[in-house]
């Protein structure tokens, strides 16, 4: 490739980390506000159905690459439970905006995180391109973490109806940066939707693994990842010090061992 002329991140677990005691909070929220509402559902039998209902829609979602929303899981899971509502129903909205709520506190930045985006910025236009199912909600966390000033774009897959690896989300995202794909270098935690996602869009990927490497604890989706070599041509970020690397020589070290050149900066 050319030099990069812009840069893209992925949000979670690359630029921050929900600790896992957020999820345990969320529910027994998510819980209560629906008993305030009049749905004194039980709480076991209410998270067995919910758990059932949230992996049904998110593997639905993964296979057609359509984002789905916590409407659906909470609806499916008290239909299960012989509450019969729609998932436009205001209490199961109110219920959900309870969920995310309860994740804001535990949502915290990688160590070094807005130190690398103030340096990149005053180089690179940067995106975010981001899988979530609630815009506002994802919207709410990047604010109060103060992480808007350092990106020209922010698009959310909850928003765009697609989640990555489909390509209509990179393409999306390619298109809001003006940049050629070709010359944007996409920064990610996840195999699939990052590394596969970014690279059959055209755009050039980089696997961190900063979380696993950091030891930083971090809540996952109820579905289990799905693992996939890296490939040799993808560089691997363990902390943010190897992406300020990558950038300023263009190369890389594969898992061999191999120099890779990625691109010449002298061509910049
Ligand atoms: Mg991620």
């Amino acid at each position: 490739m050319n030099p990069p002329k812009a840069i893209g991140f992925d949000l979670f677990n690359t630029l921050l980390t929900v600790h896992p005691a957020a999820m345990e909070e969320a529910h027994r929220r998510q819980l209560q506000v629906l008993h305030e509402e009049g749905l004194p559902v039980d709480a076991e039998a209410f998270g067995k159905a919910y758990l059932t209902s949230a992996m049904m829609f998110l593997e639905e979602a993964r296979k057609e690459g359509r984002e789905t929303h916590n409407r659906f899981w909470v609806a499916e899971a008290l239909e299960e439970l012989g509450y019969s509502l729609s998932p436009e129903d205001p209490r199961i909205a109110k219920a959900v905006k309870a969920y995310f709520s309860a994740c804001y506190p535990y949502c915290k930045l990688i160590p070094g995180t807005r130190e690398l985006l103030g340096e990149l910025g005053k180089r690179y236009p940067l995106g975010m391109l981001t899988n979530f199912t609630d815009g506002p909600a994802v919207r709410e966390i990047i604010d109060l973490l103060g992480l808007n000033p350092f990106f020209e774009k922010v698009l959310v897959s909850g928003e765009l109806g697609y989640r990555k690896p489909h390509p209509y989300a990179f393409e999306r995202f390619v298109d809001a940066l003006g940049v050629p794909a070709g010359r944007i270098l996409f920064v990610g935690d996840d195999l699939e939707a990052d590394v596969k996602g970014a690279r059959d869009a055209g755009l050039q990927p980089v696997l961190t693994t900063c979380v696993q490497d950091g030891n930083l604890p971090a809540a996952r989706t109820p579905l289990p990842p799905r693992t996939a070599e890296i490939p040799e041509d993808v560089p691997r970020i363990a902390c943010w010090q190897e992406l300020l690397d990558l950038l300023e020589t263009g190369s890389f070290r594969t898992s061999t061992g191999q120099g890779h050149r990625l691109w010449r900066n002298s061509a910049r």
